[in-house]
């Protein structure tokens, strides 16, 4: 490695958890945590053909299209916030992805320091992301029934916290076989690397950022 910063990739299935560990992550490294779904719902409030075409996808729980996705992130990861460092939240998420993230951090002589993947048992992420709400304009995390949105929906920054469209139960399912076919398989590209680090993400939210930072403290080959 080029040197000792952490450049983190965040894995798993839609809801296990991997913007509420970003976050602590972020806090704990003062690194930044870079979601692309946070990227898009910021973008689609947007009028122009290019931001409206990505809302469609986020709201039906497709993948937006990979050149869209990569030119998002390479102009993200080239801002100065990132020389120290980042957490990636929700990218890469299919095998191009994967390739160009490769090729652009190459480019820098840099590579991925660790992919944590969180896992969770299915019946546990279904529940979770239809009781979750977000702020739009943070993108920090509640849960209706463990933990809920202050009085009015508006979160400390002032944004709105909404129940996401593409959190409602048919588009839910949705997005977890488009995990399954799309994503899941980017972990055999991450194992042949040896940068897959596989998490209990069942724990509650403290242990399970204890055991990612265990892992942490251990560099990959
Ligand atoms: P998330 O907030 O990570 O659950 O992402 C919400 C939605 O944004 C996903 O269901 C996709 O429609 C879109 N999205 C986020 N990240 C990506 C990505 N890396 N590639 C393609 N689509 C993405």
């Amino acid at each position: 490695m080029a040197d000792d910063k952490l450049r983190l990739v965040l894995f798993g299935a839609p809801g296990v958890g991997k913007g509420v560990q970003g976050d602590l992550l972020q806090r704990r490294f003062g690194i930044p945590r870079i979601s692309t779904g946070d990227i898009l719902r910021r973008a689609m409030s947007n009028d122009d053909p290019e931001s409206r075409q990505a809302a469609e996808y986020v709201s039906s729980g497709e993948l937006v299209p990979d050149d869209l996705i990569d030119r998002l992130m390479d102009k993200r990861l080239g801002e100065a916030d990132c020389q120290d460092g980042f957490i990636l939240d929700g990218f890469p998420r299919t095998l191009g992805q994967a390739m160009h993230l490769e090729t652009f951090l190459q480019h820098s002589e840099l590579a991925l320091t660790h992919v944590i993947d969180i896992e969770v048992d299915a019946g546990v992420v279904i529940d979770r992301l239809q009781y979750r709400r977000v702020c739009i304009k943070c993108g920090k995390v509640f849960n209706e029934k463990t933990d809920p949105p202050p009085a009015g929906g508006i979160c400390d920054d002032g944004g709105v916290i909404v129940h996401r469209d593409d959190d409602k139960p048919d588009t839910i399912r949705h997005r977890l076989e488009v995990y399954l076919k799309e994503t899941a398989p980017l972990k055999q590209f991450y194992e042949e690397r040896k940068q897959l680090l596989v998490v209990n993400g069942n724990q509650d939210i403290k242990a399970v950022h204890e055991e990612i930072v265990a892992h942490l403290e251990v560099p990959t080959p």
